[in-house]
């Protein structure tokens, strides 16, 4: 199974099907829209 974590906040935002136990970093909702407010 696949993980996908926040890279700013460690949150885990999704699981996926995977064949092998992988991590991807992204972005969660609420740090995403922290950084829309930063950037305005
Ligand atoms: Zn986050």
């Amino acid at each position: 199974m696949g993980t996908i974590i926040c890279q700013i906040c460690d949150k885990t935002i999704e699981h996926f099907e995977n064949e092998k136990v992988s991590t991807l970093y992204g972005k969660c909702t609420c740090c995403d829209e922290e950084q829309k407010k930063t950037f305005k």
